[in-house]
């Protein structure tokens, strides 16, 4: 039995966003003061409508007004906003500290969303008294840009001044921790965070759990994500990457199925994550390879050498460097890192070959005919260079960038300590036979993250059992 319809004047129908901000324009009940607009602003569009209506007001020169616009302008800016902004201040006769301040704001991160760190630097210097908001906004422009050691520097900075930072740039500087695979600074931070209880940011957690997921701590991946009281889908695929990278195939599977039984939607992180875990297992069969590379290409973000790796059919490589091509990915140097005494140490490939050798190329020299004599042969096929002689090879394989962090872990850290390394590519096969050869005469625990997955390195084995 149908009932007869209420008049639509009773019943409450739920408003648009859109009816609602725009039924306070109407013109037969209009504020009174444009300013009660701006919160409900969503648009370049809308603001310059605000901006309108303001001069009706005679509200279009008030101070107060023009620095809400602008600060609107400067929130998410891009080229055509930050040009918007520019002309209102233009017309503010004595801008003040803070407002040219939040110009400023605005240009580092409009330059930073153009990967252009650079300029974003140079309009940092000439803030006067930058706040942590600023501090923020060119600590995640270094961290975006993969320079994670100015952003670091940045973030003790902004220590040094006893500046209070925000989740912002608990988020960034984790982050950093996580490209430099700086366990010991990450958990510094770590505890930085419980103490003032930024872990009450879902987004805090997911970054701690992917920092000690890169810096090489599954554990306390786990411990973090078991500890949090909402999970919502980033953090769940953090749990699943996580799992999926330390080789635990069977373990990011059984996560995602808790995680649907939990309700949470999965998104393209979480299917990266099970496709990596999938491909590491053997458990992703060659029939679904060109189902996989659609699933990538198709997906909404740029993806990475390793997103590309995942999807695995390595035999197709001039397929694979065309689709990284087109995609944007270009090459870069060997470069690996490791953290002592919370000091992250950077080494290049080749660095040392034709340059001034130090103390470190001479003990890996040492290093290297320690290892001759237990069996090592250098394996100079892996050096494409038809103009080169065997020593040459040989020489600038002694030089890669891995066996120079493992070497300097060697000589610096404690005996019976774990050596971390991150390396920014693939490992090599000589480095990697090195690697087991140094983790059994020194009877040290070698963790080497490359580009593509752990290694652990301990009695002269290594944990993927040397196929990657
Ligand atoms: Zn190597
Ligand atoms: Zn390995």
């Amino acid at each position: 039995m149908a009932t007869a319809p209420s008049p639509v004047t009773s019943i409450s129908l739920p408003k648009s966003k859109f009816n609602e901000k725009f039924s306070r324009t109407e013109p037969l009940n209009p504020p009174q003061n444009p300013l009660s607009l701006l919160p409900q602003c969503t648009s370049l569009k809308e603001l310059k409508q605000i901006q309108a209506f303001a001069i009706k007001t005679h509200l279009q020169n008030d101070h107060t007004f023009l620095t809400k616009l602008i600060n609107f302008c400067t929130k998410n800016p891009t080229f055509t906003s930050m040009e918007y902004a520019h002309k209102l201040f233009d017309n503010i006769s004595q801008p003040d500290v803070v407002l040219f301040n939040t110009m400023a704001r605005g240009l580092i991160s409009m330059y930073t969303e153009c990967n252009d760190v650079d300029s974003a630097r140079r309009v940092f210097d000439k803030m006067l008294d930058p706040c942590v908001i600023s501090y923020n906004a060119i600590i995640t422009g270094y961290a975006k840009c993969s320079r994670p050691n100015e952003a670091l520097s940045f973030f003790r900075e902004l220590q040094v001044k006893s500046l209070k930072p925000t989740d912002v740039t608990m988020l960034s500087a984790l982050s950093c921790c996580s490209l430099l695979g700086a366990l010991d600074l990450g958990k510094w931070i770590h505890e930085y965070v419980k103490k003032y209880g930024f872990d009450k940011y879902i987004k805090v957690s997911t970054a701690l759990i992917d920092m000690y997921a890169k810096c090489g701590s599954l554990e306390e991946a786990i411990c973090v994500f078991e500890n949090m009281s909402i999970r919502d889908t980033a953090a769940w695929s953090a749990m699943i990457v996580a799992y999926a990278t330390h080789g635990k195939g069977y373990k990011a599977i059984e996560t995602f199925e808790e995680m649907r039984k939990e309700g949470v939607q999965p998104d393209e992180i979480t299917f990266l994550g099970l496709l990596y875990a999938c491909s590491h297992n053997g458990l992703l069969d060659e029939g679904r390879l060109d189902e996989a590379y659609k699933f990538i290409d198709e997906l909404p973000i740029k993806p990475t050498p390793i997103l590309w790796r995942t999807a695995g059919r390595w035999e197709d490589v001039d397929f694979l460097r065309k689709l990284m091509k087109d995609k944007g990915v270009v090459k870069v140097p060997g470069c690996s890192s490791i953290e002592v005494d919370n000091i992250v140490h950077e080494f290049f490939s080749g660095d040392g070959v034709n340059t001034v050798s130090t103390s470190l190329h001479k003990a890996l020299d040492e290093l290297m005919k320690e290892l001759k004599m237990v069996g090592y042969v250098p394996d100079t096929s892996l050096v494409f260079h038809a103009e080169m002689g065997e020593e040459e090879k040989e020489i600038s394989l002694r030089y890669h960038s891995e066996k120079l962090a493992i070497a300097y872990g060697l000589l610096n850290t404690p005996p019976g300590s774990t050596i971390l390394v991150v390396k920014n590519l693939r490992v090599c096969g000589d480095c990697h036979a090195a690697a087991k050869l140094i983790s059994h005469i020194f009877d040290r625990q070698i963790i080497l993250r490359d580009v593509q997955r752990f290694h652990h390195f301990s009695d002269g084995k290594c944990s993927c059992g040397d196929f990657w």
